[in-house]
């Protein structure tokens, strides 16, 4: 079997959620997804085509670590080339499943599990009352989600105080906490964990905001609370200081969503700077690459929790990575408000039943784009499935 064609096509989603479909001369074709690569990540996909075209499909890790390797003047340690990788990937996995009649986490391995447990982000204002709280939380759990996670960085809320309105506005560049700030943080987790009630997982991601002095005070208040996890309280580019908040918690510390590769995520796993990793596979490098790195983490105890937020392909693609490896904690939902969550695959239907992901016995990822309603939400700009 031979590819003769790579192409691709780009969804408005959360942000842009590229296409690659990789076909063969025998006929079979498979589709990936990846995320956060922009149009940069489709001419890159158009630049590599020619050069895959007449390989091998089944020969996935050497493919990707050919072009990456060859590429590795124009970016091959992160970014746009390795997310447009990422999605040649994806395909390549799905190809292969298909053309072998396998689902993907059986040509990985096999299972460690059948269902993959499922957390929903969803949105909270940092001025919103216990009661909007609860609002947002209830919809959650109705959905039959047993997980969640809130963001808890301020950029700007308005609060009472007796009678009278404050607005703070948080400093966008100075990344220290006020007393105030401190304190809505902290209140903030309380109403969700409190609407949330006992037996359901909360996380909250601080999004980077944090300086040092200023997430170990707010890792530290919030050690009654018994998180799921505290998300990336200060930047992932200094590891020591992300250890040093993990010293000082005792809410287990997740980061990772902005690194690529094994190599990306390598010093922070071995200076067991955190306590679950959160690669973005349909971004970062992909199912083996995701694999990979959660077995790397294996080795410290560290857990291991994708960050998500494609579309139902990228979402189940990533499932069957969780479900090979025996760290996997809790897959992200980032759809939550988007309806053709369900639509937009030929199954018509929700993929996360209960909170879970079952997977089932079909055959590579498992499930089939519909093109004619993702084309509804098409990228401007950019071409559809043409060479
Ligand atoms: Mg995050």
């Amino acid at each position: 079997m031979k590819i003769t064609a790579i192409k691709t096509a780009a969804t408005r989603g959360h942000g842009m959620h590229l296409w690659v479909k990789v076909e063969t001369d025998a006929g079979v074709t498979g589709l990936g997804e990846c995320v956060h690569g922009g149009m940069q990540a489709i001419a890159i996909i158009e630049f590599l085509a020619p050069k895959l075209v007449g390989r091998d499909p089944f020969a996935i890790d050497a493919i990707f670590e050919e072009m990456r390797r060859s590429h590795v003047f124009d970016g091959g340690a992160g970014g746009a080339l390795i997310t447009a990788l990422t999605g040649i990937e994806l395909a390549l996995w799905d190809l292969k499943g298909k053309a072998l009649n396998t689902p993907v986490y059986e040509l990985m391995g096999g299972k460690f599990r059948d269902k993959i447990w499922v957390y929903a982000d969803c949105e909270i204002d940092p001025g919103m009352d216990f009661d909007q709280i609860k609002q947002v939380v209830d919809e959650v759990l109705e959905r039959g989600f047993t997980a969640l996670k809130v963001d808890i960085d301020i950029g700007a809320y308005s609060t009472r105080r007796g009678n009278q309105t404050f607005t703070v506005v948080k400093d966008r560049f100075n990344y220290h906490a006020g007393q105030i700030e401190h304190d809505r943080m902290v209140e903030l987790v309380d109403m969700v964990t409190r609407a949330a009630g006992k037996g359901v997982a909360v996380a909250v991601d601080i999004h980077t905001r944090l300086d040092t002095p200023s997430a170990i005070r707010v890792a530290q208040d919030l050690a009654p609370y018994h998180l799921l996890w505290i998300e990336e309280p200060v930047p992932p580019e200094n590891i020591d200081a992300m250890r040093e908040v993990k010293r000082h918690s005792k809410n287990p510390i997740c980061a990772g969503e902005n690194l690529y590769l094994r190599h990306g995520l390598r010093e922070l796993i071995e200076k067991q700077a955190v306590d679950i990793i959160m690669p973005d596979l349909p971004k970062c490098g992909g199912l083996s690459e995701g694999r990979k790195s959660a077995n790397m983490a294996e080795l410290y105890y560290m857990g291991f929790a994708p960050h998500n937020v494609s579309s139902p392909i990228g979402t189940l693609a990533s499932a069957h990575v969780c479900a090979t490896a025996p760290n996997f904690v809790v897959l992200e939902f980032h759809w939550l408000h988007r309806d053709y969550w369900t639509t937009i695959i030929k199954e018509k239907t929700d993929i996360i039943k209960d909170g879970y992901i079952e997977l089932s016995d079909r055959p590579g990822i498992g499930v089939e784009l519909d093109e004619e309603v993702a084309r509804q939400y098409q990228w401007p700009g950019t071409k559809w499935f043409a060479d």
